[in-house]
């Protein structure tokens, strides 16, 4: 079951080298620096890792979901984490290719899917997360332009971007069925970019507020249909969750294999602490909520290559995934012990990570109301 081809295993083992050579031996001091690595995500670009999703017309790996979920799982199993950034500007991307237009595509997914612009994904605001439908980000059209007013906060690889996907408001009193999404280019007039924010961890990627004062919008960059922003924000967000689950999934991994050396070179009472049975049981709940996660994710990723409906699934796996890496990265600093609260020993910097996996994207909470949805309709 879910055995990798051997096109995904090559691509997998690509990841992984990559990973484990570039990011890996220096992720400790980016983090600590707070410096985001533009370089990575070129050389990601040139591996073809940054459209895997997107269908190879405009320059992607076209590669389904399966083969991203498996390769995104290594990178993070290779780091604890690390490619934080590649879901979401997987998000700002996907939209332009669903539902963008051929100059659109042509315009700016080409260069998404090559690594040479950056994406984020603009939904949330000051006083809307979970509730995304009550955005307040207003888009008013004015001849061939839309003027954007409004705040954005926690936007990943703000700052650092080259085109945001922006969610806003072209209908106030139409709650979900107002919003509309544009593509705002980086110095799009009346753009502005707030200060990078101090964060518990995932400091080698920006985050950032975004302000838009009378912000001009060619209407050429709307993404879709008027008012019909809400659903390809949505449909995004299914795409990406698999990638989040994925990349929990593989900090899990990370964690275990950590918690395991460990218990077995660490010697108490006179003997390896792997012999107690208590840790046993540990590592033994660790691994199999860990696999569990793995089949969540790959469950919704195939569902999505065969082109269902996948809200609930993909929901259930993020949440999951999640959660459990949140449980197993927490159970791993146990093991070690005190070293394990020490940097060095990198177990700790994994926890962080997973904490922000069961916020970003829709809350632990949000996930398991989208499947309670889905069970009660
Ligand atoms: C580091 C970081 C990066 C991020 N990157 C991005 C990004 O790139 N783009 C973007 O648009 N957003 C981004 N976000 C925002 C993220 O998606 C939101 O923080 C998240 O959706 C939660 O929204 P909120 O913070 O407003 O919390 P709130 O919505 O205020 O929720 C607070 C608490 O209430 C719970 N809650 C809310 N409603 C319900 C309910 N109906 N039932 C039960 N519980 C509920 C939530 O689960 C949570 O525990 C990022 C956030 C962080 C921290």
């Amino acid at each position: 079951m879910f055995t990798p081809t051997e096109e995904q295993q090559m691509l997998i083992d690509m990841m992984g080298k990559f990973a484990e050579k570039e990011i890996a031996p220096n992720i400790l001091q980016w983090e600590e620096e707070g410096k985001f690595a533009r370089h990575i995500f070129d050389k990601l670009g040139e591996l073809g890792f940054c459209g895997m999703t997107i269908t190879e017309e405009y320059g992607g790996g076209g590669l389904g979901y399966m083969t991203y979920a498996m390769v995104l799982e290594e990178g993070a199993i290779k780091t604890g984490g690390g490619l934080g950034f590649l879901p979401l500007h997987l998000a700002a991307a996907t939209p332009i290719e669903a539902f963008g237009t051929k100059e659109q595509k042509e315009k700016y997914l080409t260069k998404m899917t090559a690594g040479k612009a950056l994406g984020a994904f603009a939904l949330t605001e000051p006083n809307a997360g979970s509730d995304a439908a009550a955005i307040m980000t207003s888009a008013v059209l004015r001849g061939d332009r839309y003027v954007l007013n409004g705040a954005k906060s926690f936007i990943t690889n703000a700052g650092e971007a080259e085109l945001y996907l922006v969610m806003a408001k072209t209908d106030k009193d139409k709650g979900a069925n107002g919003i509309s999404s544009f593509i705002v280019e980086k110095d799009a007039p009346g753009f502005i970019v707030g200060q990078k924010e101090k964060k518990m961890g995932l400091n080698y990627i920006s985050t950032r507020g975004l302000t838009f004062e009378e912000c001009e919008v060619p209407l050429a960059n709307r993404v879709g249909e008027e008012n019909k922003g809400f659903l390809s924000a949505m449909y995004a967000l299914d795409g990406s969750r698999i990638g989040v689950a994925a990349s929990a999934t593989g900090i899990s991994q990370a964690a275990l294999n950590a918690a395991v050396s460990y218990a077995k070179q660490r010697y108490a009472f006179g003997q390896p602490i792997a012999n107690f049975q208590i840790i046993q049981f540990m590592l033994a709940d660790m691994e199999t909520e860990t696999v569990a996660s793995r089949m969540l994710a790959y469950r919704a990723a195939s569902m999505k290559d065969e082109g269902k409906k996948i809200a609930a699934a993909a929901a259930m796996a993020k949440r999951y995934a999640t959660d459990t890496a949140m449980r197993v990265t927490t159970n791993a600093v146990q093991i070690l012990g005190g070293y394990g609260y020490m940097k060095e020993y990198t177990v700790e910097r994994y926890m962080r990570e997973a904490k922000l996996l069961q916020i970003v994207e829709g809350t632990s909470q949000i996930q398991g109301l989208v499947v309670a949805r889905e069970l009660l309709k």
